[in-house]
């Protein structure tokens, strides 16, 4: 389970010694009155951390450098309460390695008509103080989240929230460690890309395995151990009476239970948070992994298929962005239309993996031939995915740039049955329409796999991008084919 309130952001206000003691005093307590408000705020998933009022540029370098290395800490927010002359912030903005979210905000909401005076004046000058700031910021091209609001302001935490569940998913992949089992599928491009670029900029590794590394661990699991992983599958999904224990096919289900322990036991033995594989090279290994790498992704793994390491470190970072949130993160394949023009669709889908979190319902566990990768029979949990607001991101290597694409969807219940289709299987109506939605994801080089979510927004992957320092494009309804093509050519100039 990821559990994201062992996490804290430290709440740091700015302001300076000539205010006296008197007014910093009142700086102080103001600041501990809002980290506590927003901590206590309950959509906020991380802690909110009060840290002392930095006054001078020793006090700032020490409190961003002490923000750097705290294992927990993963971003700071920032707010000058009185006014804070930003060549103090210099230094210690020159080290900031952590996302930063500048809180322009004031700590009383209205102003006291009757009573406001100069000495008000002098307390509360954050409409100015923070634009000394945001100066700054802005002339060292340190990438920030702007947040404007009163704190108690429900839109403010809102964003507020948004930036945070960023921040973690982008915590998590630094020093975060990947399995690539075997290569790349043969010939496939986009889901390649350049590994050690990414570690320098993602902060996450990615190292191949041999496919008869994780096979050892696979054959050495006990039969007990399979044998109360099959009572589980029985207790939890629907289930022929032949893919029971007793059951002529029982020994395909057997199989599935194995590779699922041996993989997960790799996994977790190696710190990984998550693998890729490829079914030109599972040798030794009897099925494909179908349900173990549908279940691996529910209980939080990233994972990809065809060596895509991208969208498999991209799956893991959604599942911690949305860790306890309602719905689901998973990997996704667009993989056939439907082209009525009243009602044009795209069928998401894999051959076998996809995450059993997005399950409406019961899934069936089934036992099917598949004709590719020249394997036994794999087990899969098959199943429908509800309908609602979703979204498709890929991280696509440019050569000279990693771009992060994504494109809003409108999922929709299943209206008809789908009795031969043996996988697990999402509907969706991507925005602003098909054609325009689809026409634009090609423009824009995304992939064939993607990180599909039910509770991220567009927000979460903007804030995801600038944390990163990326490129961003987002495909949704105010999108015209001109200007995203405008778009992507003046990106072109931007990042040459
Ligand atoms: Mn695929």
């Amino acid at each position: 389970m990821i559990d994201l309130k062992k996490f804290e952001v430290w709440f740091i206000t700015g302001s300076q010694n000539l205010y006296g003691e008197e007014t910093l005093k009142k700086v102080a307590e103001h600041s501990q009155e809002i980290a506590a408000g927003i901590d206590a705020a309950g959509n906020i998933p991380v802690r909110v951390v009060y840290k002392p009022v930095v006054k001078s540029p020793e006090e700032i370098y020490e409190t961003l450098q002490a923000a750097n290395v705290a294992e927990n800490c993963i971003g700071i927010i920032t707010w000058m309460h009185t006014f804070s002359p930003a060549k103090m912030w210099i230094r210690g903005l020159s080290i900031l390695k952590k996302p930063m979210l500048h809180l322009h905000t004031q700590f009383n909401r209205d102003i006291p008509w009757s009573s406001i005076d100069m000495d008000f004046m002098n307390l509360n000058q954050s409409a100015h103080g923070d634009r000394e700031f945001g100066f700054m910021v802005s002339r060292m091209r340190i990438n920030r989240k702007v947040v404007v609001g009163h704190w108690q302001d429900t839109e403010a935490l809102a964003e507020i929230e948004t930036w945070t569940r960023a921040a973690a998913g982008w915590h998590d992949w630094q020093g975060a460690k990947f399995v690539r089992f075997g290569d790349n599928m043969r010939f496939v491009a986009v889901t390649d890309g350049d590994k050690v670029e990414a570690e320098l900029k993602f902060g996450f590794s990615v190292n191949t395995y041999g496919i008869g590394d994780v096979v050892a661990v696979i054959n050495a699991v006990s039969e007990e151990a399979i044998t109360a992983l099959t009572d589980e599958y029985e207790a939890t999904y629907t289930m022929a009476d032949d893919l029971k224990k007793g059951g002529a096919r029982y020994s395909s289900v057997y199989e599935a239970a194995k590779i699922e322990i041996g993989l997960r036991k790799f996994l977790v033995d190696g710190g990984f948070k998550g693998f890729s594989d490829t079914f030109e090279d599972l040798h030794g290994m009897l099925q494909l992994p179908g349900i173990a790498a549908q279940r691996l992704m529910a209980d939080g793994f990233g994972f990809a298929g065809e060596g895509d390491w991208k969208t498999a470190a991209l799956v893991r970072a959604f599942k911690v962005m949305g860790a306890g949130l309602a719905g689901g993160n998973a990997f996704m394949e667009d993989y056939t239309y439907h082209f009525d023009p009243d009602n044009a669709l795209v069928l998401g889908s894999h051959m076998l993996e996809v995450d059993a979190s997005l399950a409406n319902g019961k899934a069936s566990l089934e036992v099917h031939a598949l004709g590719i990768g020249g394997k036994a029979d794999p087990a899969r949990l098959v199943f429908n995915v509800a309908g609602g607001a979703a979204l498709n991101a890929s991280i696509v290597d440019m050569g000279n740039r990693f771009r992060l694409l994504i494109n809003e969807v409108e999922a929709v219940e299943p209206v008809e049955d789908l009795p031969n289709l043996p996988v697990a299987r999402v509907l969706w109506k991507p925005l602003p329409d098909m054609k325009t939605g689809c026409a634009a994801w090609i423009y824009g080089g995304g992939a064939h796999h993607t990180a599909y979510s039910q509770n991220l927004t567009a927000a979460h992957m903007q804030d995801f991008a600038d944390m990163a320092g990326i490129e961003f494009l987002r495909i949704g309804k105010d999108t015209t084919i001109p200007q995203f093509r405008n778009e992507i050519l003046w990106n072109e100039v931007a990042y040459r």
